[in-house]
């Protein structure tokens, strides 16, 4: 032993592109005609990543906040209606529902999978609720089965957040397959990226068509008359955009294959150390791209926990605090917000209440490392652990 800490040594870059990247932008430069309605890079991606999702309905949209707006509005929420979320995802799934003037319900997600709960989604639903948006926790399905059953039920729609589940697949089928709607982002961090984007993956071309009026301010695709026949805004995604989407696409394979060797290791050396508990998967989900290598520190604090990932930082692994609870960011209670306080929501999510707390994420890149650096990333924890 040297009494140096150890550290861990560089994994891969991400984002990741090449000569594919490349020869995309310059061909999206050369068309001369760089927005959608020009050009074909958008076009094409879209029948690519709607193809590799399991449905030719796909929209390219500027990011995957504007691709959940989108979705929402086509599925009828606005004023009056309630969209119901996990308390424990990115902002972006409450805040989309609040842009348009519904009220975000939080519910409760598993301890486990840190995915919605669906016996909290049931208790939540009102005659007021519109739509149930489950979030994929980085690459982990919800419960599609019992997700599905409920919404049939309660006569609502269903919108997959999928903002960490490109490739992913629940029981053999991908986020477009399962007959309800799922909207991706393309964000600098995601599994797939152009630094922004975003897209939504209808089940029907009527749905699809659409939101192809909304994301382009209403506008039919051939009108010459300015006739802006519904509301809507501009969502359009460049062509440029769309041309390194379509480089990004086909590395999604290889990528997430070795995500999937690297975590069943990884989760297995973490779960090795005393109070760490790695984020469980359910078995349905029978391809996980992984896009948070996540785990759980149960009772560590948020003080606690913000010394350990700044410590696991400094030593090479680019480790995060996890989300915040929705209900406990401020922002949240700037919209429309519901008529129940913070105490109210928390005290019927004690599971998000935990994890809020005592939840950390690494980087997807750190499982497109060697065997060698989960090890390390391991020893490394547990050595900030004991320290
Ligand atoms: C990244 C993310 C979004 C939003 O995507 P942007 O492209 O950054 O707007 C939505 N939901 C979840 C769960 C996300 O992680």
């Amino acid at each position: 032993m040297s009494g140096q800490p150890s550290t861990v040594s560089e994994f891969p870059e991400w984002p990741q592109y090449g000569d594919e990247e490349r020869t995309g932008l310059i061909r999206a430069l050369e068309q001369g005609q760089w927005w959608r309605m020009g050009g074909s890079e958008v076009d094409s991606f879209e029948r690519e990543f709607g193809d590799y999702h399991g449905s030719p309905h796909a929209l390219a949209v500027t990011n995957g906040t504007h691709a959940l707006e989108v979705a929402l509005e086509v599925l009828g929420v606005g004023p009056g209606t309630e969209v119901i979320v996990p308390a424990f995802t990115f902002i972006s799934s409450s805040l989309a529902a609040q842009r348009l003037g519904a009220v975000a319900v939080p519910v409760d997600v598993d301890l486990d999978t840190y995915c919605v709960d669906p016996a909290a989604v049931e208790a939540a639903i009102t005659p007021r609720t519109k739509v149930i948006m489950p979030v994929h926790m980085a690459g982990q399905f919800a419960d599609m089965d019992a997700l599905d059953k409920l919404a049939a039920d309660a006569g609502v729609a269903l919108l997959q957040d999928a903002a960490h589940a490109h490739g992913a697949q629940w029981r053999g089928r991908r986020a477009g397959a399962l007959g309800s709607v799922a909207a991706f982002s393309f964000q600098n961090g995601k599994l797939m990226t152009a630094g922004e984007g975003g897209a939504v993956v209808f089940p029907d071309e009527e749905l699809r068509e659409r939101a192809f009026l909304v994301h382009s301010c209403g506008r039919p695709r051939t009108d010459r008359e300015y006739l802006h026949s519904t509301t809507g805004s501009n969502y359009r995604m460049s062509e440029f955009t769309a041309a390194v989407l379509r480089a990004q696409l086909p590395r999604l394979d290889e990528q997430i294959a070795l995500r999937e060797q690297r975590w069943p290791l990884l989760s297995s050396l973490l779960a090795e150390i005393p109070g760490v508990v790695p984020q469980a998967t359910d078995p349905r989900t029978d391809r996980n791209p992984h896009y948070m290598a996540m785990f759980r520190i149960p009772g560590i604090g948020i003080e606690r926990r913000r010394a350990v990932v700044d410590a696991l930082i400094a030593r090479g692994v680019p480790a995060f605090v996890a989300f915040r609870a929705i209900y406990r960011c401020e922002g949240f209670w700037m919209a429309d917000a519901s008529d129940e306080s913070v105490e109210v929501i928390a005290a019927r999510c004690p599971n998000t209440e935990q994890i809020h707390s005592d939840c950390v994420w690494l980087h997807h890149r750190t499982l497109l490392g060697t065997e060698q650096q989960m090890h390390e990333i391991a020893a490394v924890l547990a050595d900030v652990l004991a320290g």
